[in-house]
């Protein structure tokens, strides 16, 4: 059936390109960069520089859309471990025991993954990728007040000429910065609602040579309540190991050597202090801010345009320090592979667990303003318990990797078995905070959390 149109090139919009190449005769991807034949960083997607991780859920939907594609990310260089066993995670200061585990994780870049994902949408015959491309406006036809519109196509400025392209469906996958918020407004449809939490998260993120021979893959240290800074090392593609630091609400994670170092000493565990003292750095710390998650809520419009969809950061940026942006749009593109119509509604059930799995981590913070009910009070006390006591317990371990690699729902955290386990783990304390001494944990409720 008919053309469709992509706006925007990155992994977003190429892999919804994939999906729709199974129900259009045609799809054009259009972007405004142009894009490097190597796998490298791009204007357009700033965050192309940072470190990205892709979870369990992402690399096994990508390898649906792309059969062979973990293979083909191993070929190309990319380190892959167990996601448990060989990664240390510290939650809320505290060490997460580790265990075997059938799950995977690959320290994939950002530039080698979009890279990949590019190449595998180009042998499609039936989707052109055109770059220098910009889309500057819509198509459209009908009364926008009163019925219902549609889009028809779209406005692009190329090598300095404008035209206009005809599709049956345009997907919007302009990313985090998309106008079509705006061009819809100027059409007569109002506003689209959107929702916002505010983090003020600021992240660096430097690379090392990787020298073989330590036995962990990834350090995660997470930020909690009192301690608005994370610090996490990867081991990535091209022999190297990327240094991510994080600061919300105000922290500023630095990028002089002296203060990185000093970052580091302050976390919770020594791993990362200890690789700084031998670490040799192959590039300069670049660092982007980002100061909130965003969501549009197309599905709540009163009234939208026929012929439309969004995708990816287009339609949800989440708070990147859960790396949940590209595995949700390879879910979304999933969606548009179905049957077409209420897609909105469908993918705003599809955010739902991720959005609420990242703001709900996101308002623990006291100073992250937001909407808590009791309910979310008690599921922090709960939750709270629940790190202390995954510091003993790989079960918890398991399901809290399990969820936050989109596995399974946050429900299962509170699955009855779990819940047990937390109960009589929690009970065993002390427990030791980092490399800090043991020390009586406060679980009296709130007071962390
Ligand atoms: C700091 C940071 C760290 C992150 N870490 C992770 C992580 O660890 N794991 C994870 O899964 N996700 C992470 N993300 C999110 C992830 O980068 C995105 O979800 C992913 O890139 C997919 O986004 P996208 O394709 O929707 O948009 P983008 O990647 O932002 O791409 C938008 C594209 O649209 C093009 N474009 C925009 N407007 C136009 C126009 N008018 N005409 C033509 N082209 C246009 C741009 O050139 C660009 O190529 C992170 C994000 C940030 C900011």
């Amino acid at each position: 059936m008919g053309h469709a149109v992509v706006v925007g090139g990155s992994v977003g919009g190429l892999l919804a390109a994939r999906a729709l190449s199974d129900r259009f005769e045609r799809v054009t991807v259009l972007d405004r960069d142009r894009f490097p034949e190597v796998a490298a960083a791009r204007r357009g997607v700033p965050q192309s520089r940072q470190a990205h991780v892709l979870l369990a859920k992402g690399a096994a939907a990508l390898g649906e859309m792309f059969p062979g594609f973990a293979a083909e990310m191993v070929t190309s260089g990319v380190p892959v471990g167990d996601a448990h066993a060989d990664c240390r995670w510290y939650l809320d200061g505290y060490a997460m025991r580790q265990a075997p585990s059938s799950m995977q994780c690959y320290g994939v870049s950002r530039p080698l993954l979009e890279h990949l994902v590019r190449r595998r949408v180009r042998a499609l015959p039936d989707v052109e990728i055109i770059d220098g491309a910009e889309v500057t406006g819509l198509l459209h036809d009908g009364p926008a007040r009163g019925s219902r519109g549609r889009v028809l196509g779209v406005r692009v400025r190329q090598d300095g000429a404008d035209r206009e392209i005809e599709a049956d469906l345009v997907v919007d996958a302009g990313g985090r910065g998309t106008r079509m918020p705006v061009w819809l407004r100027e059409l007569g449809y109002g506003e689209v609602p959107s929702s916002t939490v505010r983090t003020g998260l600021v992240y660096t993120s430097r690379h090392y040579r990787y020298v073989p021979g330590g036995d962990d893959f990834a350090v995660v240290m997470a930020p909690y309540p009192g301690m608005p800074r994370a610090a996490v090392i990867v081991r990535q593609d091209g022999d190297r190991v990327v240094l991510l630091l994080a600061g919300m609400l105000g922290a500023e994670p630095p990028v002089d050597d002296a203060g990185v170092r000093a970052y580091a000493e302050s976390m919770p565990g020594p791993e990362i202090r200890d690789f700084l003292r031998t670490a040799e750095p192959i590039d300069e710390p670049v660092r982007m801010r980002y100061p909130s998650s965003v969501r549009h809520h197309y599905e709540r419009m009163p009234r939208r345009p026929a012929g439309f969809v969004a995708v990816g950061d287009a339609l949800c940026s989440f708070n990147p320090i859960y790396g949940q942006g590209i595995t949700v749009a390879a879910l979304e593109a999933r969606l548009l592979a179905d049957e077409p119509g209420r897609y909105f509604e469908r993918a705003a059930r599809l955010l739902a667990n991720p959005w609420s799995l990242a703001t709900g981590s996101d308002l623990r913070f006291p100073e992250v303003k937001g909407q808590r009910r009791m309910v979310d009070r008690l599921l922090h006390g709960y939750l709270a318990r629940f790190r202390v006591a995954a510091a003993r317990d790989a079960a918890l371990g398991a399901a809290f990797l399990r969820v936050s690699n989109m596995l399974a729902g946050p429900a299962h955290l509170l699955a009855p078995h779990i819940a047990l386990r937390v109960l009589r783990g929690a009970r065993r304390i002390p427990v030791s905070r980092g490399g800090n001494p043991p020390a009586e944990v406060d679980l009296s409720g709130s007071s962390r959390i």
